[in-house]
C-alpha cells in the first residue's frame, strides 16, 4: 500500500535580514516615534498650505481632545469620509490617540453604499466636507444628530445639525486627551476591502499589524523602502484604500517625509504638481501608470525630481512598465503587492531598499521581511516550491485580525496555524521574486487550459492605437469558457477586430487568442485601481446559439 509522507513545507523568506520591530507601541506613538529629529520639516503639503510634522501632530492631538470632548470612547468606530485632504490625517491619528477606530469610505459612495458601511461598521460619527451632508439626510432609519453626527471640514458654517471641525478642535485643548490604555492588539483600522469580487468586506487592522507592516518596509539598517527626511512623496490614490493609507501616509510619517495631498486624480494638474514641488517618490496604480504613459502632454512638464515609482493594487504588465520607465527613465521603477486583509503589503521591490538589489520587470519584488510566504497547489493543499504557480499564501504579525463580525470568512481565509490565503495566483521564481499571474476567480479555463487575463491586457495595452483594454471570459458550451476583450481605441484608429484578433493570435499559444473583441469608450476601474470585470461581463451580448 502507498504510504503518505508528510508534505514538506515550501516556505519564502526576504532576502533581506530579519529586523527588530517595535509594535508593542500605539500605532500613532510608533509613527510620530521621530518627530523630534523632523518636528520643524514639512509633512503634509496641501493645496498652497504646508504643515510642518509639529504642526501635524499637535492637530491630531487636538483633534483627539476634540472627538473625546463629543464623547468618542475606546473601541468607538469614526466613519471618515473625505477625499485626500489633512483633516483625513488629523482625524485617522486623532482617534487613534483615543483608542477609537477609523472606517474610511469612498465619498463618491451613494447614500446607500455610505449607510451599509456606517451600519455593518457601528459607527456614530462621520467627519465629511458639506457637500457630501445630502447624502447623509437621505436614510429615514438615521438622523443626522440622533442616530448619528456629523463633522463637515470646510465651512464655519456647517449644515444644519452638522459640527464644524475647526471650532470642535479650536476649543479643545490637546491636554484634554482622556487617558486610555492602548493595547497593541486593539483595532485602529477598519478598511472595508475593494469590492473587486463581491462585496466589500469589513477588515479589522490592529494597531499592531499596521506597526509591523511600516516597520517591514521602511524600518532596519536597510529598509526595503528607503525613504529620506527631503522626500516628497505623492499622495493621489484615495486614503480610504488601506495602499494610500498605509503605502503613502504611514511610510511618510514614520520616516519624517513630505506628503503632497492631492484630493482627486487629474493627470496634467497632477505633472503640473510633480514639478513644482519636486516630487521624488510616486505611488500610483495600473490606470495611473497609463496615464503617465500615455498622455502625451506630460512630456511637457519636468518629471526628473522622480527618483521612485511604485505601482500596486493590480497587476502591472512588462510591457506598460516598460513604457513608463521610457517617460521617466531616472527613477526606480517597481511593484508592491498589497492586500487589504494581509495588513496590507505581502511583497515590496528589492530595488527601493537602500542597498539595492537587482529585480525584473514584472515582479512584484520579494516577499517583506519577518513574514513567511507559501505557494499552495489548489488541487492537492500541498506548497509547492520555486517556478510553480499556485495560491499565494502568507503569515506574520502584519495581517488582520479577522474581518468584521464575520467568522466563518475568517476562518475561511485565515487557518488555524496563522496562513492567510489571498485568492491570487501566483509564483516565486529561483531568485525570490514574487510574480502574480492573477486572480484565481480571473482566471480563464479554455478546455482546462488557463488563460490569465492580465497577460492579455499587457499585450493589448502594447499597442499603438490601443488606449485601454480589458479582457474577460465568456461561458462557451464548447470549451468551457472563452477571453473576449474590451478594446478601447486611441485617438483617431480606425482599428479593427480581425486586426486586435491576429495582433494577439501572432504572439500567444492557441488556448489564449481573443475570440471576440467589442471596442468601448473606456474601461471601468475601481477608485483603487482595478478593473471592474464584473461590469464588463454583464455588457457581453448574450450569445447566440450557433
Ligand atoms: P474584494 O476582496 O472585496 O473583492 P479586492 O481584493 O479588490 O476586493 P483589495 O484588498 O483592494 O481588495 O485588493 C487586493 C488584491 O489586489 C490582491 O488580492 C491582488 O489580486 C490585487 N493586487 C494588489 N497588488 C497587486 C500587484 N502588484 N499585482 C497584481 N495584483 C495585485
Ligand atoms: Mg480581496
Amino acid at each position: 500500500t502507498a504510504t503518505t509522507t508528510p508534505e514538506r513545507e515550501h516556505i519564502f523568506r526576504s532576502r533581506l535580514p530579519d529586523i527588530p520591530i517595535n509594535n508593542n507601541l500605539p500605532l500613532h506613538s510608533y509613527l510620530f516615534q521621530n518627530l523630534p529629529e523632523h518636528s520643524h520639516r514639512p509633512c503634509l503639503i496641501s493645496a498652497g498650505k504646508t504643515y510642518s510634522y509639529a504642526e501635524t501632530h499637535l492637530l491630531c492631538r487636538k483633534t483627539a481632545a476634540g472627538l473625546s470632548k463629543l464623547g468618542v470612547k475606546k473601541g468607538d468606530v469614526v466613519m471618515i469620509l473625505l477625499q485626500n485632504c489633512p483633516e483625513f490625517v488629523f482625524t485617522f491619528f486623532g482617534a487613534s490617540m483615543i483608542g477609537a477606530i477609523s472606517t474610511p469610505a469612498n465619498p463618491f459612495y451613494t447614500s446607500c453604499e455610505i449607510f451599509k458601511q456606517l451600519k455593518a461598521s457601528n459607527s456614530k460619527l462621520i467627519v465629511t466636507q458639506s457637500q457630501y451632508v445630502d447624502k447623509l439626510n437621505s436614510n429615514s432609519e438615521f438622523k443626522i444628530g440622533e442616530d448619528f453626527q456629523v463633522i463637515t471640514t470646510d465651512s464655519h458654517n456647517p449644515p444644519e445639525n452638522c459640527l464644524d471641525f475647526y471650532d470642535l478642535i479650536e476649543i479643545s485643548e490637546e491636554h484634554d486627551i482622556s487617558e486610555t490604555q492602548i493595547d497593541p492588539e486593539d483595532p485602529v483600522a477598519l478598511p472595508f476591502s475593494s469590492g473587486t469580487t463581491g462585496l466589500p468586506k469589513g477588515v479589522i487592522l490592529t494597531h499592531k499589524s499596521l506597526s509591523t507592516s511600516v516597520a517591514q518596509q521602511v524600518d532596519g539598517e536597510n529598509p526595503n523602502l528607503y525613504l529620506k527626511t527631503d522626500d516628497v512623496l505623492l499622495c493621489v490614490l484615495p486614503l480610504f484604500h488601506i495602499f494610500s493609507l498605509n503605502s503613502v501616509l504611514m511610510v511618510a510619517l514614520r520616516r519624517g517625509s513630505g506628503i503632497l495631498i492631492m484630493p482627486k486624480f487629474e493627470i496634467t494638474a497632477m505633472a503640473e504638481l510633480v514639478e513644482k514641488h519636486r516630487v521624488s517618490v510616486a505611488m500610483v496604480v495600473p490606470p495611473l501608470v497609463l496615464a503617465l504613459a500615455k498622455t502625451p502632454a506630460v512630456a511637457e512638464y519636468d518629471l526628473s525630481s522622480i527618483r521612485l515609482v511604485m505601482s500596486g493594487a493590480a497587476p502591472l504588465g512588462k510591457e506598460l512598465e516598460d513604457a513608463l520607465r521610457s517617460r521617466i527613465p531616472q527613477a526606480v521603477l517597481g511593484q508592491g503587492y498589497g492586500m487589504t486583509e494581509a495588513g496590507p503589503v505581502l511583497s515590496m521591490c528589492p530595488g527601493f531598499a537602500k542597498e539595492p538589489l537587482p529585480y525584473k520587470a514584472g515582479s512584484c519584488g520579494i516577499v517583506v521581511r519577518n513574514a513567511e510566504m507559501k505557494v499552495v497547489d489548489p488541487d492537492s493543499g500541498a506548497s509547492v516550491g520555486y517556478n510553480e504557480p499556485g495560491e499565494i499564501w502568507i503569515r506574520g504579525e502584519q495581517i488582520m485580525k479577522g474581518y468584521l463580525n464575520n467568522p466563518e470568512a475568517t476562518t475561511a481565509t485565515v487557518d488555524a496555524q496563522g496562513w492567510l490565503r489571498t485568492g491570487d495566483i501566483g509564483y516565486v521564481d529561483d531568485d525570490d521574486e514574487v510574480f502574480i499571474v492573477d486572480r484565481v476567480k480571473e482566471i480563464i479555463k479554455y478546455k482546462g487550459f488557463q488563460v490569465a487575463p492580465a497577460e492579455l491586457e499587457s499585450l493589448l495595452i502594447n499597442h499603438p492605437s490601443i488606449a485601454d483594454a480589458a479582457v474577460v471570459s465568456q461561458k462557451d458550451e464548447a470549451v468551457g469558457e472563452i477571453p473576449v476583450a474590451f478594446v478601447v481605441r486611441s485617438n483617431g484608429s480606425e482599428l479593427t477586430e480581425e486586426k486586435v484578433k491576429q495582433y494577439i493570435a501572432k504572439q500567444v499559444v492557441f488556448y489564449k487568442k481573443l475570440h471576440k473583441v467589442f471596442f468601448a469608450q473606456t474601461i471601468p476601474k475601481s477608485p483603487s485601481g482595478k478593473i471592474l470585470r464584473k461590469e464588463l461581463r454583464a455588457r457581453i451580448p448574450s450569445s447566440s446559439p450557433s
